[in-house]
């Protein structure tokens, strides 16, 4: 696969433990990365760091809050003074929640894009003097296919504007930024097996399921995998796009 020996990657929301930033760090740092752990949950921090230094990888764990722009610098400050460089940034933290429109709370949407927005753009504006100066940056974020097609399983309308906004957002700033080195993509995944999938019950199970032609939710290897493609070098002339991984369920 792609060789990232040397390069520094940043995965937030890489605590969960069975989530899709853990499989996300895990992979980065098979392919040679030294990768930073960034989440809120201490626990999780561990487990995932121990995963990769058990596998032989590099990783270091920081506590982070996305939605905090003191903390976010800290993680940054701490990145540096480790290793020296940010190569490779992926912003996966997100939250979601389940709730129509008629619902929802001004509280509940500024929740939602506080994390998977202006969390994103924290941790992105955050990178980018480093990124400059290398002349070399990857800034890889989680949109979702409930951006494109209006919802998905889980989310509420909050969560499908937040993930667009991700888009749009990416787009402009790989625009900005394209002259420096640095590329700046989205990947769009459907429905994942992590947890929230297993929970599901049946008759809702098989629902989704019909609705995806390949018959069966993605693998979180499957989301990491593309990741580690746009984190490479052999990625170099793809910026500004976005990339859906979800067993054919929605094409554009
Ligand atoms: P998850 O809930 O398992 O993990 C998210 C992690 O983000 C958690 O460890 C949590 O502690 C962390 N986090 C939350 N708020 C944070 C904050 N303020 N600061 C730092 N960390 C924070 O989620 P997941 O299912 O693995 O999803 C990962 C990403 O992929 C999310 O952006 C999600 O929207 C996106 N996504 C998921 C699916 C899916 O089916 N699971 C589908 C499409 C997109």
């Amino acid at each position: 696969m792609f060789e990232l020996t040397n390069r520094v990657a940043i995965v937030t929301g890489s605590g969960s433990k069975k989530g899709i930033g853990r499989t996300i760090a895990l992979t980065l740092a098979k392919q040679g990365a030294a990768v930073v752990i960034a989440d809120l949950n201490a626990d999780g921090i561990q487990d995932t760091v121990q995963a990769i230094q058990e596998a032989g990888g590099k990783a270091l764990g920081v506590e982070l809050n996305v939605t905090n722009k003191e903390s976010v610098d800290a993680m940054v400050e701490k990145v540096l003074a480790e290793y020296g460089r940010i190569d490779i940034l992926v912003n996966n933290a997100g939250i979601s929640q389940k709730v129509t429109v008629e619902d929802m709370t001004i509280e509940d949407i500024t929740k939602v894009f506080n994390v998977n927005m202006f969390g994103l753009f924290l941790c992105s504006q955050a990178v980018l003097e480093q990124m400059k100066k290398q002349k070399f940056g990857r800034i890889i974020s989680l949109s979702s296919v409930s951006a494109k097609r209006g919802g998905g399983v889980f989310g509420g309308a909050h969560y499908s504007a937040s993930k667009a906004a991700v888009l749009g957002f990416s787009k402009n700033l790989a625009r900005e930024v394209a002259v420096d080195g640095i590329t700046v993509n989205c990947v769009a995944p459907g429905l994942v097996n992590t947890e929230i999938w297993k929970s599901l019950p049946k008759e809702d199970a098989e629902q989704v399921i019909a609705g995806i032609p390949m018959g069966r939710p993605g693998e979180t290897e499957e989301i990491a995998t593309t990741i580690a493609f746009l984190a490479s070098e052999e990625a170099s002339y793809i910026t500004g796009e976005e990339i859906d991984i979800n067993g054919g369920s929605h094409m554009d």
